[in-house]
């Protein structure tokens, strides 16, 4: 452990005398909640600014202390970040009422990405909050628990994977997939237990063997297994039909090597000794997965007819795949040019160019220039959309919504009596894909109802459950209905009679 330096020490002693007497729904004094992020902030090996601002994160918004304040005793980019924090958290909750918090941008869109991305460390300090809240969810009502949990399970999950922090990631869906599905999770662990356990002689058996040609080569080695989360086997199985014996990667081999060229020796020793299956050699380390991602994958057929997944890759690409580029450099702009013109890091995975540009948009902004707006939108959520209601409201929706979802999220009633969209002032069919700044607006009749045939005309699971609910309520016999309700059922373009109600 370092000594505690004297600016962090200050800030505790600030934070500590801010939220005195507040508790936290775990009872134990509030101070233990920032404190917490402190400590997640040095695992995460930030910069001292970002640890003093996780201190005090929850101050301006829960105690007495101004920004102002801040600013006085710990400088601008403290005082910056908090308000960042404080500022993504309004915008989180709701996204509305950006107006008050940011500047007039006349894009609503930008103002949300200008809250969240102006400096990553932002997003930083705020995974960093969340993970410790996923941690002591246990405290909060199951309502909260699970609304918390859905969130992390969509917005900080895929944050985390995007800056490739795959530890931070997991712990998240694990957590989060325990409350938000509590018997699923026990489910799939003790299956995974099961299988590990069926497992275990065969796969050491083919470790031993793969061990055993490595040596004979001098090749430096660690190996371990790695078993898969429950969260990405209960994905993967949506996938499959559900049909466990289709996934071979429950367990993998995991060989962690010197180098590059030596990851690719190793992975023709395994096909030399084992049958490699057709189409599942992947070359992540030439053609990096989407967030950067570097590994080489194999699934092999071993002489006991065991199939078994090998991964190899060099420790940095494995600790990057763990932690992160934000664990190592990846805490501010000036020092990502630096390390990458310094040649530290070979080259910049493309999926984190965005940050880069999203830091270099938000400051042209900040000075009064024009941006390129559409570049912006790719990268920040990229599986969503944000469209607007007709008063400017921002919502965002997964992408692939039609009105209906969009009708559904604004409230269930608004769904239920939906008998038209007009989207940028045109009237659509329902069954239109919204798009990215889409502005929205939902004609209702009082007293219409929804029909089955709108099962067709939603993407999200939220319409898609609220709608079921009230067709249930409605059609006593809809359950008959419910086995053609499946995502699929898509493709099969059956015309169905508009459902437009006179
Ligand atoms: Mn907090």
């Amino acid at each position: 452990m370092t000594k505690t330096a004297p600016r962090l020490k200050q800030a505790i002693a600030v934070a500590t005398a801010a939220h005195e007497g507040q508790l936290r729904k775990t009872g134990e004094p509030y101070i233990t909640h920032p404190l917490a992020v402190v400590k997640i902030l040095q695992e995460w090996n930030m910069d001292e600014d970002t640890i003093i601002a996780g201190v005090l994160h929850d101050t301006v918004e829960d105690t007495s202390l101004t920004l102002k304040d801040i600013e006085e005793q710990f400088g601008k980019d403290v005082a910056f970040l908090v308000n960042g924090v404080t500022k993504l958290g309004k915008a989180r909750s709701g996204m509305k009422d950006l107006d008050e918090y940011l500047p007039q941008t006349g894009d609503n869109l930008l103002k949300l990405l200008i809250a969240t991305g102006q400096d990553i460390r932002v997003l930083i300090i705020k995974l960093a909050d969340r993970l410790h809240n996923l941690r002591t969810l246990g405290a909060l009502p199951p309502e909260k628990q699970k609304k918390i949990a859905r969130e992390s399970l969509e917005v900080f999950a895929p944050l985390a994977d995007r800056l490739q922090m795959g530890r931070t990631r997991v712990e998240i869906e694990e957590t989060s997939f325990k409350y938000v599905d509590p018997r699923r999770y026990e489910e799939l662990k003790k299956l995974t237990a099961e299988r590990l356990k069926k497992a275990d002689k065969k796969l050491k058996s083919a470790q031993e063997a793969v061990e055993q040609a490595l040596k004979r080569e001098h090749i430096k080695y660690k190996c371990d297994g790695r078993v898969k989360s429950i969260y990405s086997l209960h994905k993967k199985l949506a996938k499959y039909d559900q049909n466990i014996d289709r996934i071979y990667d429950i367990i993998a081999l995991r060989f962690i090597v010197e180098d590059t060229t030596t990851c690719y020796l190793v992975l023709g020793i395994i096909h030399s000794l084992f049958h490699p299956m057709d189409g599942r050699v992947k070359d992540y380390i030439a053609m990096p997965k989407q967030n950067g991602y570097q590994s080489l994958h194999t699934t092999v057929i071993t002489n006991d007819k065991q199939i078994v997944e090998f991964q190899i890759r060099t420790k940095e690409m494995h600790e990057y795949a763990e932690r992160g580029l934000a664990a190592t450099f990846f805490y501010n702009e000036q020092k990502l040019t630096s390390a990458y013109t310094e040649g530290r890091v070979s080259k910049l995975p493309s999926n984190l160019l965005w940050i880069r540009d999203l830091q270099e948009s938000a400051a042209k902004l900040a000075s009064g220039e024009k941006v390129d707006t559409e570049k912006l939108k790719l990268n920040l959520f990229a599986d969503k959309i944000f469209v607007y209601t007709p008063k400017g409201d921002i919502i965002d929706l997964p992408k692939g919504s039609m009105p209906l979802d969009f009708a559904y999220r604004l409230h269930s009633e608004i769904g239920a009596q939906c008998t038209g969209a007009i989207v940028n002032g045109k009237m659509v069919d329902l069954k239109t894909k919204l798009k990215q700044g889409d502005v929205v607006e939902i004609i209702t009749t009082k007293n219409s109802k929804p029909n089955p045939g709108w099962l067709d005309k939603v993407f999200s699971r939220h319409a898609r459950s609220k709608l079921r609910g009230q067709l249930h309520a409605i059609l006593p016999d809809f359950s008959v209905a419910k086995s053609t309700d499946k995502k699929s059922a898509h493709k099969t373009k059956a015309k169905k009679p508009t459902s437009r109600k006179k």
